[in-house]
């Protein structure tokens, strides 16, 4: 059961007991770092409390309802705008007492429960009390102690931990198409909210701009390090970047030598090809190992400005 989710093996299957036997608590609330896959497990969860045979089978009536965002048992609440208003909350609150649609349960699940204001948490109380026998919450945040203590005594809480990096491989590896290889690299980096944030690809994206530029320029004009002055006053995102960079430079060489791209770069395809073409396919893979060789000094000696020294002297060739 909830194979979608990756990683959280000890949690799964705790809760796979729980819906299997029906001893789902009537308020759970899942909390821990953003992005590794609450919000997720918390649906598939109320998949599979709906589903006719309590598996979340895909193929049953509910099951189809499930994915096709239109079983009338199942509600989904998250912030509106800034937070979660009461507005929201009432018109959980007034309906409550319908007995389920279709299914023998109702599963509300809402997220971002941080982001509730006073006012909205007091309404909400009333409902997480004494919900019917047929109504199951499950709460999600990423910061527990925002969360007003009444509401957290009535739940059972289930704390999630980050993605192990072996997790984070196997996401690249099953759901990206990343080779091990590559998927091992990129784990390290800046895939911290892999799982349903958008953001992680947008600054994968910014990240492979910013290299593509970069290297234009080394091409080009000999600026480089102009390219990259602003990166370079910030320090966490330079570090992403420069992973980003080795990834996009294994990336070059590989097309320099006619190698097909990896999924992942599919919408630079273009740019990395044009790039690519300008030099020999053994400056490309030059210039990769010089970098990896500069990320193993800088692990050895802990020492950023290695890169900054090392990337300094690439030259326009
Ligand atoms: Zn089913």
């Amino acid at each position: 059961m909830f194979d979608l989710v990756y990683g959280h093996s000890r949690i799964k299957t705790m809760l796979a007991k729980m819906v299997e036997k029906d001893q789902l608590h009537h308020g759970l609330c899942f909390h821990g770092p953003s992005g590794i896959g609450k919000r997720l497990l918390a649906t598939e969860v109320a998949r599979a409390m709906l589903c006719a045979t309590r598996t979340g089978c895909g193929t049953c009536n509910h099951c189809r309802k499930f994915s096709g965002g239109n079983h009338p048992d199942f509600t989904f609440i998250e912030p509106d705008g800034n937070d979660i208003k009461v507005d929201q909350i009432r018109q959980i609150s007034e309906n409550l007492h319908f007995r389920p649609f279709e299914g023998a349960v109702r599963m509300i699940v809402m997220d971002g429960m941080e982001r509730m204001r006073e006012e909205a948490a007091n309404a909400f109380l009333k409902s997480l009390e004494e919900p019917p026998a047929y109504v199951y919450f499950i709460l999600i945040t990423a910061d527990l102690k925002a969360l007003i203590p009444t509401i957290q005594s009535r739940c059972q809480k289930v704390a999630f931990q980050s993605l192990t990096h072996d997790d984070k491989v196997h996401i690249l590896r099953d759901r990206f198409q990343v080779d091990q290889d590559l998927a091992d690299k990129l784990a390290g980096i800046s895939f911290r909210r892999l799982e349903t944030d958008p953001a992680a690809w947008d600054s994968f994206r910014a990240d492979i701009n910013n290299a593509l530029k970069f290297l234009h320029h080394t091409v080009k004009e000999g600026q480089a390090l102009d390219a990259l002055s602003e990166l370079v006053r910030d320090k966490e995102g330079f570090s992403r970047f420069k992973d980003h960079l080795i990834a996009l430079l294994r990336e070059l060489a590989w097309t320099a030598q006619g190698i097909a791209p990896q999924p992942f770069f599919a919408e630079f395809q273009q740019p990395i090809q044009q790039l690519a073409g300008a030099r020999p396919a053994r400056h490309w893979r030059n210039l990769y190992e010089q970098c990896l060789w500069l990320e193993g000094q800088r692990r050895r000696n802990l020492n950023q400005n290695i890169w900054f020294n090392g990337l300094s002297v690439i030259e326009p060739s």
